[in-house]
């Protein structure tokens, strides 16, 4: 049995699928007082990048660690784990797919973690300005 409501649930998936969730908002800051600028916002680009910088062409992503399984903080679900599972496997799949997608267009993709973003902005900052060389 599942030990949210749906409401709780629909609240959690809206607050880690919005727009504007937190790790963005906080990298967007940090990167603004970097003095970074001209990036578009959810560009309808494949995968929605979080950035998108045009003349560059480098799309960023931010992944959560939940749902993109990142090595250092996902910790499988004690309910629903199958489901769970499987949802992450495609989010997976899609993420390279979009990152190929990205790439026959010649569009860079860089992808952050969560986890990275919050702990470690500057090496985001950093890993950033290389790519955008
Ligand atoms: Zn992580």
């Amino acid at each position: 049995m599942d030990i949210m409501t749906q409401q709780q649930r629909s609240d959690l998936m809206s607050k880690i699928h919005g727009k504007n969730t937190k790790p963005e908002l906080f990298l967007r800051r940090f990167l603004w007082s970097k003095g970074v600028r001209g990036y578009r916002i959810h560009k309808k680009l494949p995968g929605k990048p979080d950035l998108y910088f045009g003349p560059e062409k480098v799309a960023v992503f931010i992944d959560g660690c939940f749902w993109h399984k990142c090595p250092e903080c996902y910790r499988a679900p004690k309910t629903n784990k199958r489901f769970w599972t499987a949802k992450i496997k495609r989010n997976i799949a899609r993420d390279i797919q979009v990152d190929v997608s990205l790439r026959e267009m010649g569009i860079k993709s860089i992808r952050f973690w969560e986890h990275e973003v919050m702990k470690d902005p500057m090496k985001c900052y950093k890993a950033l300005k290389r790519a955008l060389k």
